[in-house]
């Protein structure tokens, strides 16, 4: 595909034509640009024409259809997954875990050691914090789903890369459209400017309520955050109450 824009519409406008032909009616399609407010849900393959952008991110996005897939059938076709060079090092596909019809998701950016060995997300003190924290909004984790964008752990703990979010981020999309949540909660600025497609500072996208899908997403920091600075525990605390509030669930302690 040529890197001209022009001819990116051109293929794309073929490509969807193509995807109509084999009856896919639906693009998932994350926002095109936050920062003015305008959400883009899920969108029709005529409006899909007038709204394509440069962005990578939505390129990837394009591949993932609307198609509901059961969170089993998403894992089955993960595999035993090589798409991306986080392959190389890891012990376990970290999937993800929880409530498949979870109202409300908790989205990191990638497995680490810990969850790496067993093969489940969040398990490692960050991990038990994020349960602390689930525990404390009155919910267990078996009642909410938590998972990564990535889904192997990057060496050394590293941040994913671009180009691996953008090939492992097809997954989590379905996995979101999946579950259909209410809410979901991006956990960290890695997580949050994937899944808004934004440059914007962690603090710049707290506090508020963005569109994601169907669903509304909230970012907060990552609990391996609060383990280095206990002065984010507040300020966490109200984002949970935020989401509570939303899913018209008791505040315990209010
Ligand atoms: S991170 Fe995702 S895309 Fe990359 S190898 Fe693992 S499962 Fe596959």
């Amino acid at each position: 595909m040529s890197n001209n824009r022009e001819d990116i519409i051109v293929d794309l406008k073929k490509y969807f034509r193509q995807q109509k032909e084999l009856g896919i009616e639906y693009f998932y399609m994350t926002p095109v640009n936050r920062d003015s407010g305008v959400d883009e849900k899920t969108s029709d393959i005529s409006d899909g024409e007038a709204k394509l952008n440069e962005d990578t991110h939505q390129m990837n996005l394009l591949n993932s259809t609307a198609k509901k897939m059961t969170l089993d059938e998403i894992s089955e076709e993960i595999g035993d997954c090589t798409r991306c060079k986080l392959h190389e090092g890891r012990t376990n596909i970290v999937f993800g875990e929880g409530n498949a019809n979870a109202r409300l998701v908790f989205v990191g950016e990638g497995p680490g050691r810990d969850e790496d060995e067993q093969g489940r997300p969040f398990v490692g003190r960050a991990g038990k914090l994020l349960t602390k924290i689930v525990n404390a909004m009155g919910l267990q984790r078996t009642d909410v789903f938590i998972c990564n964008v990535v889904k192997c752990r990057p060496p050394e703990n590293r941040n994913p890369e671009a180009d691996e979010m953008t090939t492992c981020g097809q997954f989590l999309t379905k996995q979101l459209i999946s579950i259909n949540p209410e809410v979901i909660v991006c956990l960290g600025s890695i997580a949050s400017k994937y899944l808004l497609n934004s440059k914007g500072s962690l603090g710049s996208m707290r506090g508020k309520f963005h569109t994601y899908g169907n669903s509304k997403l909230l970012v907060t920091y990552h609990p391996a955050a609060l383990l280095r600075n206990p002065n984010f525990k507040k300020p966490l605390w109200e984002d949970m109450k935020i989401v509570l509030k939303e899913l018209q669930l008791p505040i315990p302690g209010d």
